[in-house]
């Protein structure tokens, strides 16, 4: 496999230089440099195949022998060892449930996927490696389990002290072994600010091997693509095109979506459901693209982001044609009302509980499929367990839904507490670094 930068001004790399890396020495971001198709016999069978199948299958297809077949075989199953059932909740409405890995978030099949692909390629130099993350919360949980326990590497997080939710903070800091969290007295924007002045530490890295794990390194977006397929395959049955609904923030999840559709998943269109941070719907509007600065806070708050950091690798997968764009992807924003209108309307009529991030996609399916008229099946993504997002259910629904026993987290704390400074930062790094 071979990647290129979407800024076109850095060479070409393969996917070992792609995933340690993170970002091209241009400051774009890696995308393959071809989407190959899967034979259309995949695309009939795949309705037999269970989901760790169909994810080594399109694995094979995107990484062209960058890791040879039996290997990558053994590594999906072991980092992929949970599912994504499409739930039904009425006819030809669905759920995709993304929240059955250890964090109960989508961002678990990215974090597994990068961490297991990443300790193979180190096994086989013997080289080790350092994991650097900030966190305002989820993607922190997430890294945190798909590292934990990865022989070669270590990991350490950064949050900002009573900052993250209580549930976060306790899949942040209750692991051990490999993860360490520190708790910094400041803003999740000192904590980036803290591992970035490391990263530009030249003396530090002569010392040690570090990397991000941030969500636009490509080894977490190629493992999304994987269950979008596994969409298809569960409702392959229902003989109707299908329209995907995506709760959107920095468009990774999206992205991965036309990943699979360059990989022929039939797809009539997707639709980007976001909050009022809407820049993406604002784009497919009028063309432009028009950051919102500061980011809106709002009740689905993994997504108030206003400068989506993965918009070039979606434009590059269009071509940078707005109008194929439009033609695949359908754009609409909802308010925290609205959204609290969703969870409760899943409630009510579907006896399902969904969280807020998950309501926006419900919203936005719906939305779409009214002005359809009924010939679709529609998919929504859920992105997120509600039982990470408690205190809002509460508020939303009046009373408590209980927690799934894997949220109920039962271990001790365990965080170094630490100024915002970064020679405190650099000691603490010197003396636990490997
Ligand atoms: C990260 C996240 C999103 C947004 O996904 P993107 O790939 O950034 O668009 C949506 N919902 C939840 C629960 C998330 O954690």
């Amino acid at each position: 496999m071979r990647l290129q930068s979407t800024r076109h001004q850095s060479p070409e790399v393969g996917f070992k230089e792609a995933i340690f890396r993170g970002l091209p020495p241009d400051n774009g971001l890696y995308l393959p440099v071809e989407i190959p198709t899967l034979s259309s016999s995949f695309w009939q069978y795949c309705d037999q195949l269970n989901f760790q199948e169909i994810a080594t299958a399109m694995a094979c297809g995107i990484l062209q022998g960058s890791i040879p077949e039996k290997e990558l075989r053994a590594l999906i199953f072991k980092a992929m060892d949970f599912s994504a059932p499409a739930v039904k909740l009425h006819k030809d409405l669905y759920c995709l449930e993304l929240f059955h890995g250890p964090s109960m978030a989508f961002k678990d099949f990215g974090a597994r996927f990068m961490a297991t692909t990443m300790s193979y390629f180190l096994e086989q130099s013997g080289e080790k490696l350092n994991i650097l993350v900030a966190t305002s919360g989820d993607t922190g949980g997430a890294v945190a389990q798909g590292f934990f326990g990865v022989p070669g590497i270590s990991v350490t997080i950064l949050y900002p002290k009573g900052k993250v939710s209580q549930v976060q903070e306790l899949q942040l800091t209750t692991l051990g072994g490999n993860v360490k969290a520190i708790e910094v007295n400041g803003t999740f924007d000192d904590c980036q600010a803290l591992v970035k002045q490391a990263f530009l530490d030249e003396e530090l890295r002569s010392k040690y091997r570090l990397a991000s794990a941030n969500s636009i390194n490509i080894a977490r977006l190629i493992p999304q693509s994987f269950y979008y397929a596994y969409a298809y395959a569960q409702l392959k049955h229902l003989w109707k095109d299908l329209v995907i609904s995506v709760p959107s923030g920095n468009f990774g999840n999206l992205t991965a979506g036309v990943m699979a559709m360059k990989m022929g998943m039939p797809v009539s269109y997707f639709v980007a459901a976001t909050n009022v941070n809407k820049v993406v719907p604002n784009y497919l509007e009028s063309g432009e693209f028009q950051p919102i600065s500061p980011s809106i806070p709002t009740l689905s708050n993994a997504m108030d982001v206003g400068n989506p950091s993965n918009f070039p690798r979606l434009l590059a997968l269009f071509n940078g044609d707005v109008e194929k764009m439009r033609a695949k992807i359908k754009g609409f924003s909802f308010t925290d009302e609205e959204t609290k209108l969703g969870v409760k309307e899943l409630y009510e009529s579907y006896h399902y509980l969904a969280c807020p991030h998950t309501s926006v996609a419900y919203l936005g399916l719906k939305k779409a499929m009214e002005m359809d008229g009924g010939e679709h099946a529609g998919v929504f993504l859920s992105t997120a367990h509600f039982g990470k997002f408690l205190p809002e259910m509460e508020s939303i629904l009046g009373f408590s839904p209980e927690l799934p026993e894997a949220l109920q987290i039962s271990g001790k704390k365990e965080a170094t507490e630490m100024d915002n400074t970064y020679a405190k930062f650099r000691a603490y790094l010197t003396q636990h670094l490997i």
